[in-house]
């Protein structure tokens, strides 16, 4: 069953994005401003300290990574911390910061953005194209959270988390665009942050201050099963190990009172189980 993996002990545990070609794990601690790599079979775990909130790690196909660091998209070159803006959102927002975010099947970024304080929509989704021209495409979100795709692609599902719902969008892969809104599924345990989609198109869902991940058929709007952590705040998770059947789950101790992580001291670290299907490849950014 779930067990803790990785002794990471974050603060804001997020964003894991396994990297098939490195056999390893990146994900990022927000708060904590750190990028983390984790080499699965040799276990060790590596780690770079940025200036701002870190919310997204992923590698480049033509080699480095791209982050998104406070309200921009930069490019990271790991051995060196070599930082390079590639593009910032919302100069008139200063309060506001990136949050989630994953590749598209072509290579895109998409990832969004929400105000510290969490109760105004005032964040919006951003496509970061692989020419790096960056889109606006949705406004008025309050808390931009997971994201992905159906294997066919041919549908993108959305977690706003202050709504507590999973939405979902028509795709149009080769234009990158989203039309047909609908609400998918209600999160009644905590609230939905971070998503992964498995091989046979099963949603799972992580829940904040849920305590628990979920996996749900997205068609029938169904609940197919949970699996509880020994921690309230589940942040996110993603499929990973050569064969994309271990599925790797992230957590906080952020805003936790002392009497909480006492009883939790698990919180921060990196979970795992063997999931009852493989997942879905994560794709790196295209440009
Ligand atoms: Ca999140």
């Amino acid at each position: 069953m779930v067990h803790s993996k990785i002794s990471a002990q974050t603060e804001l545990g997020e964003g894991p994005h396994w990297d098939d070609d490195q056999g390893c794990l990146w994900f990022v601690d927000i708060v904590g401003h750190r990028v983390y790599r984790y080499h699965r079979g040799s276990e060790n775990l590596e780690s770079r300290l940025l200036p701002d909130d870190v919310s997204v790690v992923v590698p480049r196909r033509q080699g480095g990574l791209i982050v998104t660091l406070g309200r921009g998209f930069y490019s990271l070159d790991w051995t060196s911390g070599a930082l390079t803006l590639l593009s910032s959102v919302e100069p008139d927002r200063p309060n506001n910061r990136f949050n989630d975010g994953k590749c598209d099947a072509w290579g895109r970024l998409w990832a969004g953005t929400l105000d510290r304080s969490e109760r105004d929509p005032l964040g919006s989704l951003y496509c970061l194209d692989v020419d790096l021209r960056v889109r606006k495409v949705l406004d008025g979100v309050t808390v931009s959270n997971g994201i992905g795709w159906s294997p066919d692609q041919r549908t993108m599902y959305y977690i706003d988390s202050a709504t507590k719902i999973v939405a979902a969008f028509d795709y149009d892969l080769e234009r990158g665009e989203l039309s047909g809104r609908r609400d998918l599924l209600f999160i009644e345990s905590g609230t939905p942050d971070g998503m992964a989609v498995d091989a046979l198109g099963m949603l799972w869902v992580a829940h904040w201050d849920g305590a628990r991940i979920s996996r749900w058929d997205p068609q029938a709007g169904t609940l197919l099963q949970e699996y509880t952590l020994p921690v309230d705040r589940v942040t996110s998770l993603a499929f990973g190990g050569p064969d994309l059947r271990e599925l790797f789950i992230t957590s906080a101790r952020h805003g936790l009172s002392p009497d909480v992580l006492d009883a939790q001291p698990l919180a921060g670290n990196i979970f795992s189980m063997t999931a009852p299907a493989p997942g879905l490849c994560a794709h790196p950014f295209g440009g």
